[in-house]
C-alpha cells in the first residue's frame, strides 16, 4: 500500500514536471475531448473511415491546447468560448422555457432593446413596459 501511494505521488511529480509552465486543461479543451466522444460514438454506427480519421482533429486539438505554453492566448481562447457557451445555455434555457410555457405564457421581443418579455396567455389586447428600457409594447392575443 505503501509502495502504491508512492508510485502514484511520484506518477503526479513526473505530470506536474511535464505541465510546468503549459496551459493544461480548461472548458473549451473539456467539451473539444466530449465533442470527440460523441462524434466517436456516432461514427461506431456510421463506420465511416474518412470521419474516423477527420474526427482525430479534436483531441489533437484539445492535446495541443493543454501542452501550449502560450497561455495567455489559450486563456483568451478559452474566456471567448465560455462567453460563447454562456449566451447558447442562455438560448436553450430561453427555449425550453417558452415551450414549458407555450399554453399559459407568450413571448415577445422589445422591439428597442431585443429584451425577452413574457405575457400571460389571455385574450385581448394588452400593453407591457419593458423591464429593461422602458418602451411600451402593445401586443393582442387572440
Ligand atoms: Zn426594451
Amino acid at each position: 500500500m505503501q509502495n502504491m501511494m508512492q508510485y502514484f505521488l511520484q506518477i503526479k511529480s513526473k505530470y506536474d514536471r511535464l505541465m510546468q509552465g503549459r496551459h493544461g486543461f480548461d472548458t473549451l479543451t473539456g467539451d473539444v475531448l466530449v465533442l470527440w466522444l460523441i462524434c466517436g460514438f456516432i461514427n461506431g454506427f456510421v463506420g465511416s473511415r474518412i470521419a474516423a480519421f477527420v474526427i482525430l482533429v479534436f483531441p489533437v486539438f484539445a492535446f495541443w491546447r493543454m501542452f501550449s505554453k502560450n497561455l495567455a492566448k489559450r486563456s483568451a481562447e478559452n474566456e471567448k468560448y465560455l462567453g460563447f457557451r454562456r449566451k447558447a445555455v442562455e438560448s436553450f434555457k430561453l427555449s425550453k422555457r417558452k415551450f414549458d410555457e407555450r399554453k399559459t405564457h407568450k413571448y415577445y421581443k422589445c422591439s428597442n432593446c431585443d429584451a425577452q418579455l413574457r405575457v400571460r396567455r389571455e385574450k385581448g389586447e394588452h400593453t407591457v413596459v419593458c423591464p429593461k428600457c422602458g418602451k411600451e409594447l402593445h401586443v393582442k392575443i387572440r
